[in-house]
């Protein structure tokens, strides 16, 4: 009689989860990504070929920026100048940007963030929305590259796409900005164990597998 019992509340026990999960929203079952590093590290690069492996939604806060001044929208006419300088944009305005293309992607399965945070209120903004949605940033992967290399780098990009912010003065100011204000939210992250280094220089495809790797 004891063991029937027994064996009943446990069926109902294993019932009640497999319902209790299929009731938890689709966003806990993301996974969403934070790629880290200087200008020039191969941060995109390598966030498209993360993409089309694992269909992240890509958000790219250098890319929403470039679009808005190119479309000369009030967010673009606001952001110009800072962006031509090679300044960080205020953190009020970004996370509000960021904000709102969190809000537009609501069956994501996941968001690669690619140059976002780059300031520590940055990363705790993202935190909390990613909370709100019920869900986490769950990898937080630096490319590790030389300041000599993104120097080189930029200076190739520089003949090849005519980027106003890699001209060189500019260069200086977003590399100054880096090591200033970016650089403090690897602490960040490293004190709460989420955050990853990979050499980042080298095979564009043996880095990615190194990231591939640890994401596996
Ligand atoms: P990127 O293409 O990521 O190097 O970004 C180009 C420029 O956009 C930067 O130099 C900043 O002026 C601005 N920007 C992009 N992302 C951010 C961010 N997370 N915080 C502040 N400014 C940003």
């Amino acid at each position: 009689m004891f063991r029937i019992i027994a064996a009943n509340a446990t069926l109902a026990i294993v019932h009640l989860i497999i319902i209790l999960r299929s009731l938890k929203p689709k966003l806990t079952d993301m996974i969403n990504l934070v790629l880290f590093g200087p200008p020039g590290a191969g941060k995109g690069t390598q966030s498209e070929k993360l993409i089309s492996k694992y269909g992240f939604v890509h958000i790219s806060t250098g890319d929403l920026f470039r679009w808005h001044t190119k479309n000369d929208t009030a967010l673009g006419q606001q952001v110009k100048q800072i962006m031509n300088s090679g300044a960080l944009v205020p953190d009020e305005i970004t996370i509000a940007m960021l904000k709102e293309e969190l809000d537009k992607n609501p069956e994501a399965k996941g968001f690669l963030f690619d140059g976002f945070p780059r300031t520590v209120p940055q990363a705790e903004a993202l935190d909390s929305f990613m909370k709100e949605n019920g869900t986490a940033i769950h990898f937080v992967v630096a490319l590790d590259v030389t300041e000599e290399e993104v120097r080189n780098r930029i200076a190739k990009r520089r003949s090849i796409e005519n980027r106003v912010d890699d001209e060189e003065e500019k260069l200086n100011k977003r590399i100054t900005e880096y090591f200033s204000k970016t650089i403090h939210v690897l602490p960040y992250y490293r004190e709460q164990g989420r955050l990853n280094t990979v050499h980042g220089i080298g095979d564009i495809n043996e880095i990615f597998n190194n990231i591939c790797a640890l994401l596996n």
